[in-house]
């Protein structure tokens, strides 16, 4: 087992679990844990959920608590941004001109929230973006009763603020580019059925258009939108959830293969054998579909995580988890497992068009490949069993309320 220092770079859900990992793994070297944010590693999805409603405090967001770190003998250096990798000395350079050298390096550098490329939007301060705690506390001001929000972006992270503003009582629309919501990340029948929802709750929301424009107000701050359909969106607070660019600069600037995300094998191991790298920011083998693909998502942060301090202690063992994701909307908890990419049959069990749970079943040649199950955790365990074991099922029977799912199970 290596025991020379291991320096993670990144204090985000990611490198929190690792340095977490390598101590569970045994490793007694020096640990290091860089970030750039002011705060020990935390949770990032309650910032759109109760964290935005003021339901709960910094200190319930973080991922352990801070005494955690000293009794792990984790130095942590928060409030410092890595500017650059040196691969041939192993040393990295701290923006207070530092430096530090590690005999292993972790790359956790997530992600930053996709800007809308429009000088006017940058400078107002009405317009947020959600990714920090820091995001978050300069919007919450702004979500007062009555106040018209516009949300620019019709995926999880947008549609979970519009929950929270319609919660707050403000006025809300989303404008969506595709012609449907979470196009990205659900099949057609949940987009289908979540958009019944937020139009059942008072959202107003424009499907295949974006915004070209904002109309000026005071104090640099903008009064409307301008979408591409010619109407316009009055807005007293814009949010911005358009998506994620991988934080791969570092990377690529020390010459390691990037490709919208910081290319690792199945290990979480760049090209360069004394570098890792885990979570949003790196492009990975997908073990479901082939190919390599990018994951935005807490179990795979932690589970990259997991993977990367179990090859650096030399136990490697090769990423095989199924991806699954969850999101909380109104009283609509939508979990997803398995990637809803190769299927040749959905089955629909419960109803979409009516009420607030259900679930759609992604088969290929007979066999459960992924899941979207709304408000039901008992059908989402077995769903995550069903998908894990490729289980071949009656569709009939999937479809059929009166049979429970873990009996499908038993009887594959
Ligand atoms: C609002 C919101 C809601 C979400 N909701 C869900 C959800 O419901 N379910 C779910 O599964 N996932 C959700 N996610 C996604 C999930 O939070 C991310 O997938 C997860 O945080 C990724 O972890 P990470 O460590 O890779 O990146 P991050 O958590 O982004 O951490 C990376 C850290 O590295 C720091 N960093 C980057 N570069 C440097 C540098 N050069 N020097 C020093 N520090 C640096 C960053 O500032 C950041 O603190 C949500 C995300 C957001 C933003």
């Amino acid at each position: 087992m290596r025991t020379e220092e291991i320096v993670v770079v990144g204090a985000g859900q990611a490198g929190g679990e690792a340095v977490a990992a390598l101590r569970m793994a045994g490793f007694e070297g020096g640990v290091t844990l860089v970030g750039d944010e002011p705060h020990l590693p935390y949770s990032r999805p309650p910032l759109s959920k109760d964290f935005l409603l003021g339901d709960v405090g910094t200190e319930v967001l973080l991922l352990r608590p801070p005494h955690f770190y000293e009794k792990h003998r984790v130095r942590t250096l928060l409030g410092r941004t890595v500017t650059k990798l040196d691969r041939d000395r192993r040393t990295i350079t701290l923006d207070d001109g530092g430096s530090l050298t590690y005999g292993t390096l972790i790359l956790a550098t997530g992600g930053h929230a996709r800007r809308l490329r429009d000088p006017m939007a940058e400078a107002a301060p009405n317009v947020h973006y959600v990714r920090t705690i820091a995001d978050i506390e300069r919007l919450r001001p702004e979500l007062v009763p009555g106040a018209r929000l516009a949300v620019i972006g019709g995926g999880y992270v947008g549609l979970e603020i519009a929950a929270v503003g319609r919660k707050l009582g403000l006025e809300v629309t989303v404008v969506e580019a595709a012609p449907r919501l979470l196009a990205r990340v659900a099949g057609p029948d949940i987009s289908a059925f979540v958009h019944r929802v937020h139009t059942e709750e008072g959202v107003d929301i424009r499907l295949g258009t974006t915004v070209t424009g904002f109309v000026p107000g005071d104090n640099g701050r903008v009064t409307a939108a301008v979408l591409a359909d010619g109407t316009t969106v009055g807005a007293d607070v814009v949010v911005v959830g358009i998506g994620l660019v991988p934080r791969d600069q570092l990377a690529a600037d020390a010459g390691l293969d990037v490709a919208d995300g910081i290319v690792v094998d199945e290990f979480c191991r760049t090209g360069d054998e004394a570098i890792y790298a885990i979570g949003d920011c790196t492009r990975h083998p997908c073990a479901e579909h082939g190919g390599m693909r990018r994951l935005e998502s807490v179990q795979n942060a932690s589970e990259q995580a997991r993977v990367a301090a179990a090859a650096i202690t030399d136990d490697p063992r090769a990423y095989a988890a199924v991806p699954w994701f969850w999101s909380d909307q109104y009283d609509l908890k939508l979990r997803s497992v398995g990637i809803a990419a190769d299927y040749d049959q959905t089955v629909v069990r419960g109803s979409l068009d009516e009420g607030r749970s259900a679930a759609v079943f992604y088969l290929k040649a007979g066999r459960v490949r992924a899941a979207e199950v709304v408000s039901s955790p008992r059908d989402f365990g077995a769903a995550k069993k069903l998908v894990a074991h490729r289980a071949e099922v009656a569709p009939e029977r999937l479809a059929d309320l009166g049979t429970p799912l873990k009996d499908l199970l038993t009887s594959r």
